[in-house]
């Protein structure tokens, strides 16, 4: 319970506290800054990097990350970087400020927090024995036939402590019967508010998994839907309460902490779903963890350490759940080296529950003996992308391989996955050292922690050849309306190569061009013809130079006219973003409200990651 005393301090004392502060200095003391312009900057503290994307922002005092996103203000700096609690991060800055922190004991505010918890683990733990009675009754059948159809035994019933909500009422006044009030009931996250001012329980008739932490305190539920209806939501949880915050929760902590006492714990395997840590236990994996429907945090591996430092992550072996596995690795990538992680791939998209359904838990066991560690993963997953039987599938590979590599720290330790890719190759071992050696001086060159993450490297390279070999000549401005006229020429002329893409189209800046594109794309969607010659009616074409370029197009000039719609293409709709981020920019530097200073730097986020992903894309695509 780490926010415990958010709301026990008076707006006033946070205010003196902070300007009391000099957010430059207490930064300062962990993050080496230098001030450019009106702001300071260097190496964030928060995620690995060698140039510096952090920001501190002095006036406003707060500081923002653009690499990774990290924001806030001092107090959050303070309790992020020294992994405090709210309190602890308060005492500094006042012992920091020689400011008395108001007795919490004598303070009001923090009784009435104080008891407003207790009251709703009250309500909690009322509400886990009323769910898991309800199950019991005839009216509880639908969820009887739902677990046998499960094969969920009678132990786990009774282990996991599952329980069914029979209707919106029941709930509400068996908690009003024991002196709760409507309001005490949102607050702990039990019931709504319904539109006729009563509250309702919002988990009606589906079945319910209390969420317990390792006190053996209820904090929240979670509820399948047993309609099978295909509009509703086939999860629903407990929002997010002064005493359940899903990030930081983790599914049969309680169990694993029980297991750990009676027969110790080798490892600790996370799972995705809830019914699968219940199908794991059936099967004697009691290891076996979840977070809900959430990605991995950092607050999850952090409890999980608490008890064992070895993991296994089980995920689902569909795309998603691939994807899941690959920021899940991240995350533990970020959070440091003393945790040891190993993956396991299901097969044929199957999650646990159904591989275990369908091969059985020995089949299961031999999978978890050979889970394999994050790099050899990360190398097979990239395996699976590429056919390796053909040239270009196996540089595509052999490439992307190397750059994964290219972020260990240990020469032996690269040596010993280089033997792993040529034998998927048969390259030559010689051969890959060199050009891991290459990758990695592109990567001291620009003083990236690893390529693997950074389309920065692929940027530069891209932005040099584009603006190099297609366009040296005129460059810049002109180079874009050079790409906008061809691309429109090849629509307007029925180029075979040339196709309708949307975000280009409304990327065009030239007005005439603009109008001429979006008349040729509707008449395309409405399947109507289009002949050149309309543009005669539509445009006043001597006036209009670049409607006459268009209509008079030369294609023998262009060498490879596919390619080169391409490269057009991209340069249109990646120098519009461009374009986008530099007023966003602007923006920025002229609002005056912090609020908004911090919404249009998640614009500016947002736009920067679907420029790297452009280029990314277009790397891809030319490999
Ligand atoms: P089941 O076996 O009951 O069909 P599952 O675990 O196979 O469920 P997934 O779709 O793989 O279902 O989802 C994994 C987990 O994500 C779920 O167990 C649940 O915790 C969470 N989840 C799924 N759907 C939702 C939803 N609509 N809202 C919130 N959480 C969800
Ligand atoms: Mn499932």
């Amino acid at each position: 319970m780490k926010d415990f005393y958010n709301n026990s301090f008076s707006p006033e004392f946070i205010q003196q506290l902070k300007s009391k502060n000099d957010i430059i200095s207490l930064i300062s003391k962990y993050v080496h800054l230098e001030k450019k312009g009106k702001n300071f900057w260097g190496c964030c503290p928060f995620h690995h990097e060698k140039t510096p994307s952090f920001c501190v922002n002095e006036y406003d005092g707060f500081y923002h990350c653009f690499g990774c996103g990290e924001s806030g203000d001092i107090i959050s700096f303070l309790r992020k970087y020294e992994d405090l609690s709210y309190y602890e991060a308060i005492s500094i800055l006042a012992e920091n400020a020689n400011m008395k922190i108001p007795r919490l004991n004598d303070d009001e505010k923090y009784i009435k927090i104080k008891r407003t918890k207790e009251r709703l683990l009250l309500i909690l733990n009322l509400t886990r024995e009323f769910y898991k009675n309800s199950i019991y009754n005839k009216d509880a059948n639908i969820a009887q036939s739902y677990l046998k159809s499960r094969n969920t035994t009678r132990a786990s019933l009774q282990n996991f402590e599952l329980g069914f909500s029979p209707n919106f009422n029941d709930l509400p006044n068996f908690l009003a019967e024991k002196g709760f009030s409507p309001e005490e009931m949102k607050l702990a996250g039990v019931c709504e508010i319904g539109k006729n001012g009563k509250p309702y329980d919002f988990l009606f008739e589906r079945l319910i998994f209390p969420i317990v932490n390792v006190q053996n305190d209820c904090i929240g539920f979670s509820g399948r839907d047993l309609s099978k209806n295909a509009n509703v939501a086939k999860y629903k949880n407990t929002p997010t309460t002064m005493l359940f915050d899903k990030s930081k929760t983790v599914y049969a902590i309680n169990l694993i902490k029980k297991l750990k006492k009676s027969f110790g714990l080798n490892n600790i395997i996370i799972v995705e779903g809830q019914f699968d840590v219940v199908s794991m236990h059936q099967a004697g994996f009691e290891n076996t963890v979840a977070c809900l429907g959430t990605a991995l945090t950092k607050d999850h591996i952090k409890e999980l350490k608490r008890f064992c430092d070895n993991i296994v992550l089980c995920f689902d072996g569909d795309e998603a759940g691939q994807k899941a596995i690959l920021r899940a690795l991240n995350t533990f990538e970020d959070y440091g080296d003393d945790v040891n992680v190993r993956v396991v791939r299901l097969p044929e998209n199957l999650d646990p529950d159904e591989f275990l359904k369908k091969y059985g838990s020995q089949k299961l066991k031999d999978l978890i003996d050979n889970a394999v560690n994050p790099i050899i993963f990360k190398i097979n997953n990239i395996k699976e992308k590429c056919n390796l039987n053909n040239p270009e599938g196996k540089v595509e590979f052999t490439k992307n391989a190397l750059k994964i590599l290219a972020g260990l720290k240990s020469n032996a330790e690269q040596d010993i996955y280089l033997g792993e890719i040529k034998k998927e190759t048969n390259l030559s071992l010689d051969y890959l050292r060199r050009d891991l050696q290459n990758i990695k001086s592109l990567l001291q060159k620009n003083n990236f922690k690893n390529l693997e993450n950074s389309e920065e490297i692929g940027d530069k390279i891209s932005n040099n050849i584009l603006e190099n070999n297609l366009f040296g000549e005129i460059g810049g401005q002109s180079a874009i309306i050079k790409a906008e006229r061809f691309v429109v020429a090849s629509l307007l002329h029925h180029m075979s190569y040339a196709v309708f893409n949307d975000e280009v189209i409304n990327s065009i800046q030239n007005p005439s061009l603009k109008k001429l594109v979006n008349i040729l794309f509707q008449k395309y969607k409405n399947n109507e013809k289009f002949l050149v010659s309309y543009i005669f009616d539509l445009f006043d074409v001597d006036s209009e130079p670049n409607i006459k370029a268009v209509a008079n197009f030369d294609f023998n000039i262009i060498q490879n006219p596919e390619e080169y719609f391409k490269e057009c293409e991209y340069l249109i709709y990646s120098s519009s973003l461009k374009f986008k981020k530099d007023q966003l920019s602007k923006q920025y530097s002229q609002e005056i409200s912090t609020d908004k200073k911090i919404e249009i730097l998640k614009q500016i986020n947002l736009l920067t990651k679907n420029i790297q992903n452009l280029e990314k894309q277009k790397q891809r695509n030319k490999n």
